[in-house]
């Protein structure tokens, strides 16, 4: 992995205005919505734009999000669908002449909703001209890939078929470790289920595939309420985004972290919100955002691949 690049003093000054901004926090939605029904299937509808009720089925169930952020955010959908049929989108943004490419995930546990909140104002601040980075990234968010438990009544952290999704990656001996770590350590809690075998869900099959297709460089993965920052994988760790401050718990049979960070090479951050149903600040959220690139301008060059 490369090593420290500097910060051009027009980016210096860039994240010294994003410093000055600052907004009010939004109180928290009650999870009242009622979910989108299911769309149809890939074919029909693969790369439409997500709809305006679509949207506010969102704005209803998540914190801190508005009707103009999400339908600004252009929401694609990706083809690929949820257990209970609802479409997993994605956003893109892709400079001319980038190289990096970064996939950011929300809401992987459904019931974690200020993930998916930030990812959609993160979404904006990736359109934000004011915010340039020395490399071109391709971006692609996804920031619900978990909606069945996002939409479940309460919301959830598993999948609709009872999974906790980021048990469920393919890391090596998945099979004995998965049982283990299931039987024996958290004792059979429903919210931690594996599933019946690795990759059985399509929400990681999906994640897989973009693995796969995106090949990104570099992951981030939004989560909830544990307040702090993780990182599996190469290169050296962000020392904090925010006011969340690196502080690595270990690693887990089937997370994302383990398979993609330690078994795949491909660095994984993973943000832990400290509120999982209110979003920080928005000016924190900035300077998450803007803590992120400045540790990606230093840690993640263009010859990474
Ligand atoms: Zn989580």
């Amino acid at each position: 992995m490369h090593t420290a690049r500097l910060i051009p003093a027009t980016l210096a000054a860039c994240l010294a205005l994003l410093l000055a901004a600052c907004s009010e926090r939004s109180p928290p939605t009650a999870p009242t919505a009622p979910p989108p029904q299911a769309a149809p299937g890939p074919s029909a509808s693969s790369s439409a734009l997500a709809t305006e009720a679509e949207c506010q089925a969102l704005v209803r169930r998540l914190p801190n999000l508005r009707m103009p952020l999400c339908m600004q955010a252009q929401l694609r959908d990706s083809g690929e669908r949820s257990v209970k049929g609802l479409p997993l989108y994605t956003r893109d943004l892709q400079p001319e002449s980038s190289k990096l490419r970064v996939l950011v995930l929300g809401a992987i546990h459904g019931d974690e909703l200020s993930s998916a909140s930030v990812a959609f104002h993160w979404i904006a601040l990736a359109r934000d001209p004011v915010i340039t980075t020395p490399q071109p990234i391709h971006w692609r968010f996804v920031p619900v890939l978990n909606p069945d438990g996002l939409f479940h009544q309460p919301p959830r952290r598993m999948n609709a078929n009872g999974v906790d999704l980021n048990r469920n990656f393919p890391t090596p001996n998945w099979e004995r470790d998965a049982a283990i770590y299931w039987n024996e350590r958290v004792r059979k809690d429903p919210r931690r289920w594996p599933g019946p075998k690795a990759m059985s869900e399509p929400e990681t099959k999906f994640v897989h595939a973009q693995m796969v297709d995106f090949k990104p460089d570099l992951i981030v993965s939004i989560h909830a309420p544990y307040g702090v920052l993780d990182f599996d994988g190469p290169s050296v760790p962000p020392s904090k985004l925010g006011r969340l401050y690196l502080d690595q718990v270990g690693i887990f049979p089937g997370s994302l972290g383990n398979y993609g960070g330690v078994h795949k090479g491909v660095p994984v951050v993973t943000v832990e919100l400290p509120n999982a149903m209110r979003t920080p600040l928005d000016s924190e959220t900035r300077q998450m955002w803007v803590d992120l690139l400045r540790w990606m301008s230093e840690r993640l060059g263009p010859s990474v691949r």
